[in-house]
């Protein structure tokens, strides 16, 4: 078998891999972009939440095409059934086509000069003098051997990449989710997004729904290691309980993992870099990671391709990847894993008291581990003795 070669390989044509492969081509590399599944796309597995801030760094416009609702707002549902509704204060969010915007996006590193290679699952990376120079795939019945100066692994959270390159087996925490697309609906607020909290819902996550149009909607729940049962049972009780369900149609049953431990401790080693999830590049307590990944992808392609320029593909190279991400979602993703440890020793009765304790802005900052440190020292001050004691053995770190 003669070897293919490139510069730059990127494995899994998800945000962060077509962000990659995009990024990459248009600093001169020669790229290619190798997809297991026929379609890019496809199958969806995804609530398909997505800001306009994550679709303007993915340079794609809200069309109706990519985006199929606009959200206003958000409730977020105590155990006890009590919500509190959050307003996006300005932010524009919506309920994308995610088959959709995953296809456009390799289109777009497609059209920057990327080849992409669908049908093609890589089995391992290839290694030449105990460096990373490439990966085996299968395609058709055939193994390709397809040589790169750097390896970029896109390919989600169960990463044959990372695995075989022996940057870690799996996650120190991960969120299971079970997730149906429901149709035949007749929702009253279809611009509005639920969020559920309690043991009895979604033990150590939470539910959601996600409409996108009054008649359809994206129904799901990630649990954490506490659950005594399945994902999917959670969810059919979840489902049968909501009136809105009675006539639903299930469309699609679909579910998957978020690694919500943080990014992983080791990212890029000689001639290697991770990106998104595979990296466990996710905002931890919401499990969003369509935009982060879209922003690692974008500067692991940009880094690769420099230091493929520079003949220098070293790990400490290709760290500049590692850093400049760091910079930009590092400490939000850190915040946001605090968040789960803080809320993972409330029971439901304390989740019901907290609701009250804290305002809107409190939670929004709270879920995406944005200025945690005040709005916990806030709530402190205001809330019940418990959380006073929680709150401070979180201050004092
Ligand atoms: C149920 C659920 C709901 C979610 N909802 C949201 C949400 O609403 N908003 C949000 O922001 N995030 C959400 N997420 C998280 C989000 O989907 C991921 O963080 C995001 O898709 C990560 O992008 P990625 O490019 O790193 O990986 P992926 O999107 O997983 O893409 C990886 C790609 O690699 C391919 N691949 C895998 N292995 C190989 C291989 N060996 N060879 C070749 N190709 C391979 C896969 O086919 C896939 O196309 C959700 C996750 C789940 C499980």
């Amino acid at each position: 078998m003669s070897p293919l070669r490139y510069d730059v390989a990127v494995i899994g044509a998800g945000p962060s891999g077509s962000m990659a492969a995009r990024a990459a081509a248009e600093q001169g590399a020669a790229v290619v972009l190798i997809e297991e599944h026929p379609q890019v796309g496809l199958p969806v597995s995804c609530a398909e939440g997505l800001s306009l801030n994550g679709l303007r760094d993915a340079g794609i416009e809200p069309t109706p095409e990519v985006v199929s609702q606009e959200v206003a707002s958000s409730r977020i549902y105590a155990p006890n059934g009590k919500y509190m509704e959050l307003s996006l204060s300005g932010r524009v969010a919506y309920t994308i086509n995610r088959d959709v915007f995953d296809r456009v996006l390799s289109e777009r590193a497609v059209e920057a000069g990327a080849e992409l290679m669908t049908g093609t699952k890589v089995t391992e990376v290839l290694r030449q003098n105990g460096v990373i120079s490439g990966v085996f795939a299968r395609q058709g019945g055939e193994t390709l051997r397809i040589e790169a100066k750097v390896v970029i692994g896109a390919d989600g959270y169960a990463s044959t990449v990372r695995r075989t390159a022996g940057l870690g087996k799996w996650y120190p925490d991960v969120v299971t989710c079970a997730q149906y697309k429901l149709g035949g609906l007749d929702l009253e607020e279809p611009e509005i997004y639920d969020f559920y909290l309690g043991r009895e819902v979604a033990p150590g996550g939470y539910a959601w729904v996600f409409p996108k149009s009054a008649e359809v909607a994206n129904v799901g729940l990630g649990v954490r290691k506490i659950h005594t049962e399945s994902p999917i049972k959670y969810l059919k009780r979840f489902v049968a309980n909501d009136p809105r369900f009675k006539d639903a149609e299930i469309q699609l049953v679909n579910g998957g993992i978020c690694p919500v431990s943080g990014v992983l401790e080791t990212i890029v080693s000689d001639g290697l870099m991770l990106a998104g999830d595979s990296a466990g590049q996710l905002v931890p307590f919401t499990g969003a990671g369509v935009h982060t990944s879209i922003v690692a992808g974008r500067m692991a392609g940009e880094v690769a391709a420099c230091a493929v320029d520079e003949g220098d593909v070293s790990a400490s190279r290709l760290s500049e990847y590692e850093r400049r991400f760091d910079a930009l979602w590092g400490k939000q993703i850190r915040d946001s894993r605090k968040v789960i440890n803080i809320l993972d020793r409330f029971n439901d009765d304390d989740l019901n008291s907290l609701l009250y304790a804290l305002t809107s802005e409190d939670i929004l900052a709270l879920v995406n581990g944005r200025d945690i440190t005040r709005v916990l020292a806030g709530v402190a001050m205001r809330s019940p003795l418990k959380f006073m004691r929680l709150m401070a053995s979180y201050l004092r770190g």
